[in-house]
This record gives C-alpha cells, sequence and structure tokens, in this order.
C-alpha cells in the first residue's frame, strides 16, 4: 500500500503498519521536513491545547488518549521525550487554574504561574529522523515522487497536509492555517513550556522556539516581518531577556477540518484513506491516527475515539454527500 505524505502522520501511520506486517511505500516529494511537521514545535499538549485554545475544548479525553500512546512509540524509535511540563503566566490565571482543576488535571498555581507535568514536548527535527530511520528498519520503501491520483488496485492513504491535490474529495473541507515561528540564538535550553495569552515559549538547547501564530486561511509561506514583530512582542512581554536576542523566523501551513478534528478513515472514494486535517495538534496526535488507520485497514475495531475522527462527520454537510 501507499502512504502519501511523509510528515508526522504519514511516518507514523507508515511505521505501523509496517510493523504489523504490512508492505509499504512513502511517496512524498519533499519528504525530509520540508513540511508543517518539520517546523512545529513539538509540544505535545493535551492540557494547555485543552484549557487555551477554543476549539480543542471539548477535546481533553481524545488529546490525553495520543499523548499516553507517545512513551511507547518513543521507546520503540530511541527518541527521548522532554517531560519538564508547562505552566500558563498570563491575565488570565485563575480562569485557566479552574480549567485545569475541571479536567482533573495534576496542577498547582505557583504565584504568578499555573503549572502541570503533563504536557510534555519532542523535537520534531530528532523525531521526524527517528521515525524514518524505524520506518526504514521495518521495511518501509521511500520514493521522493507525488502522489498524483488514487491508485487503481491497491490502498492509498492520503496524509498530505495542508496540500490541496485530488486525491479525495473530502480534501475540500480542509482549510489552511499558516503559521510563524521563531527560534531564537539562545535563550532558556531547558524547562517547562511557557504558556502566556496566543503565544508560547519553549526552552530547547538549540535556542528557545517562540510560537505560533493562527493565520485562517492563508497558505503561503512568506515570512511577514509585522507577525513576526507581533510574536517577538508578546514573547518578550513574557521573557524580557529575549529582547536582546536575534531570532529567525519561519513559517508552516497546517490543515484544518470545520471541527478542529482531523478526518481519519475511509474517504468516498474506494481503496482511499483519509489522515488529514490535525490542525495544531499534529505531533500531539500522530500515534491516535496512525493506530486507528491501521485498525482499519486490517479490518479491526479502530477503537472509542475513531467515531470522533471518522469523515463520514461531514456528510451531508459542506460536501453535500
Ligand atoms: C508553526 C507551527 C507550530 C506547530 N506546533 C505544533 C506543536 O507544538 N505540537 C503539535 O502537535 N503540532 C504542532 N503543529 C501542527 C503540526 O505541525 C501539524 O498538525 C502536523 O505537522 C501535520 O502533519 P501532517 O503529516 O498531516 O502534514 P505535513 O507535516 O504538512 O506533511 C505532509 C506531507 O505531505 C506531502 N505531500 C503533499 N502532497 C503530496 C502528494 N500529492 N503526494 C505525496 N506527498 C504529498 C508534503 O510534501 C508533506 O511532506 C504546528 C504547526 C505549525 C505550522
Amino acid at each position: 500500500m501507499t502512504v502519501a505524505g511523509a510528515g508526522a502522520l504519514g511516518l507514523c501511520i507508515a511505521l505501523g503498519l509496517a510493523r504489523q506486517g504490512f508492505a509499504v511505500v512513502v511517496r512524498d516529494p519533499a519528504p525530509f521536513g520540508d513540511n508543517a511537521s518539520g517546523v512545529a514545535a513539538g509540544m505535545l499538549a493535551p492540557v494547555f491545547e485543552t484549557a487555551l485554545d477554543p476549539a480543542s475544548a471539548e477535546c481533553f479525553g481524545l488529546l490525553m488518549a495520543a499523548r499516553d500512546l507517545w512513551p511507547a512509540l518513543a521507546d520503540s524509535i530511541g527518541l527521548g521525550l522532554d517531560r519538564s511540563g508547562a505552566a500558563y503566566y498570563g491575565e488570565h490565571i485563575g480562569v485557566v487554574a479552574a480549567r485545569l482543576r475541571a479536567l482533573g488535571v495534576a496542577s498547582g498555581v505557583y504565584g504568578d504561574r499555573v503549572y502541570t507535568r503533563e504536557d510534555w514536548r519532542l523535537s520534531p527535527t530528532a523525531a521526524m529522523a527517528a521515525l524514518r530511520m524505524a520506518a526504514g528498519e521495518a521495511g518501509v520503501r521511500f520514493e521522493a515522487t507525488r502522489v498524483a491520483s488514487p491508485p487503481d488496485d491497491g490502498l492509498l492513504i492520503v496524509a498530505t497536509g495542508a496540500d490541496s491535490n485530488d486525491l479525495a474529495p473530502e480534501l475540500t473541507l480542509l482549510t489552511p492555517v499558516k503559521g510563524h515561528i521563531l527560534r531564537y540564538q539562545g535563550g532558556p535550553d531547558i524547562g517547562p513550556v511557557i504558556r502566556g495569552d496566543g503565544v508560547y515559549i519553549c526552552p530547547d538547547p538549540a535556542g528557545a522556539i517562540v510560537g505560533a501564530t493562527m493565520e485562517h486561511g492563508v497558505a503561503d509561506r512568506a515570512v511577514d516581518a509585522r507577525r513576526v514583530a507581533g510574536l517577538r512582542a508578546m514573547a518578550e512581554a513574557l521573557l524580557p531577556d529575549l529582547a536582546d536576542l536575534k531570532a529567525a523566523a519561519s513559517t508552516g501551513v497546517r490543515a484544518a477540518t470545520p471541527d478542529g478534528l482531523p478526518m481519519v478513515g475511509w474517504s468516498r472514494t474506494p481503496g482511499v484513506v483519509l489522515a488529514v486535517g490535525a490542525r495544531r495538534n499534529g505531533w500531539l496526535l500522530a500515534p491516535l491516527v496512525a493506530r486507528t488507520v491501521a485498525a482499519y485497514v486490517a479490518g479491526e475495531d479502530p477503537g472509542p475515539q475513531a467515531a470522533r475522527l471518522d469523515p463520514r462527520r461531514f456528510d451531508n454537510k459542506e460536501t453535500g454527500a
């Protein structure tokens, strides 16, 4: 079978299928991380995504289920996870602390911040390299080509991110969401992710990472100086020491469905399985997406989260099907 796309989703899916004994080819014209997955901050953040992102407010159980699949996957590919946790500093500390308590999350208020150890992080570049290596060892073949049409026979798994293509009719439901992200030369190198209102700072040994804008309906990857200045201002208000440091800006384009959750499951096109639309949580969701796809392909029970991800939840709506 073919997996179109070698981002976080395509790589996790290919690895999972190959480990189940399926023969898998991954095709991607730009396979080495020039995609949303390579640009991302790598937060695995079910708690603060639920608490701070309105689109994820009802998704805590699903996001936690995805996060809980990461330790075994990371172990199996030799990838370290940063479990330093995350802390919110901002105007709404009382509201955020109450939300975390309502979710039943272990957390505490310490002075001007709410901290939880339940949000983690990975390095996207390290994760992509480890996934590729493990997939290759499991027998996955990689081809640097674009998939232009569904196959006449065999299965196609569409994990093409925000790309607009004709591989399945459901892809017309996706909206691009451009994101700017900054990589500082210096700043905090270890410790909890710092979350504010509309901005986060990830300590990183290679330099602090600051993200990210959410530019709905924008699919180009040009760096916009005004967006960069806005991000810098918000980050430096949280952590004034960043003001003296240089930062490199880059962009990536996420794909979003109408309800913010990915489409994972059979397409209306026979032989095509969808794994797209992970929006701002593709790294977090990738192992859950991979496990769900593997279950569909093997004819097994796709699990308790599958219905919320099933592309057919949009039938009779935007697609008119
Ligand atoms: C600035 C920013 C910060 C982010 N931070 C986080 C974070 O902290 N935590 C988190 O969980 N998520 C984060 N995300 C979201 C996450 O990066 C995405 O949800 C995730 O990377 C999507 O993975 P994907 O595999 O679906 O798509 P992509 O990574 O975009 O990969 C899709 C691949 O498909 C290939 N492709 C396209 N068309 C074809 C075709 N026709 N044939 C073959 N191949 C094709 C492309 O070349 C590409 O390599 C962030 C995103 C951005 C932009």
